[in-house]
């Protein structure tokens, strides 16, 4: 769980959809990261995402973690954006009968889910049917 500055410090990336691209080895980091998690450099190049991309695999959520309980059942996908970056993201304002390969989404940034005693309200990244 990131504290509270932590986390809207790193707002403005998340909205942006900037991500961190690994001078040695290519990987794209989104949130960016201080290192690179698949070959340990300290490199990285600023780009931001494409904001549009196509489901490769998807499944729904029925017994969902404790903070996602009122959401459920929700869907979650993972979609490679027309830059080549993989993603995982929730899928919403979807019907799950219409979710297949291929399908077109885009990313959007929403409201993740929302702290019981604090009220506190978490942000991020969905992917949304075109
Ligand atoms: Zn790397």
């Amino acid at each position: 769980m990131p504290t509270p500055s932590r986390y809207w410090r790193e707002i403005p990336q998340r909205y942006r959809f900037e991500a961190g691209k690994c001078r040695s080895c290519g990987y794209v980091c989104f949130p960016p990261r201080l290192v690179c998690p698949r070959c340990g450099a300290r490199e990285f190049e600023d780009i931001r995402l494409a904001e549009a991309g196509s489901l490769v695999s998807f499944t729904v959520i029925r017994v969902a973690p404790h903070a996602f309980v009122d959401q459920s059942p929700y869907a979650v996908g993972i979609a490679d954006l027309d830059d080549g970056t993989r993603l995982t993201a929730q899928i919403v304002d979807c019907d799950f009968e219409d979710l297949k390969v291929g399908l077109r989404v885009k990313l959007e940034f929403r409201k993740i889910y929302e702290e019981g005693e604090t009220g506190v309200i978490y942000y991020g990244y969905k992917f949304v049917p075109e």
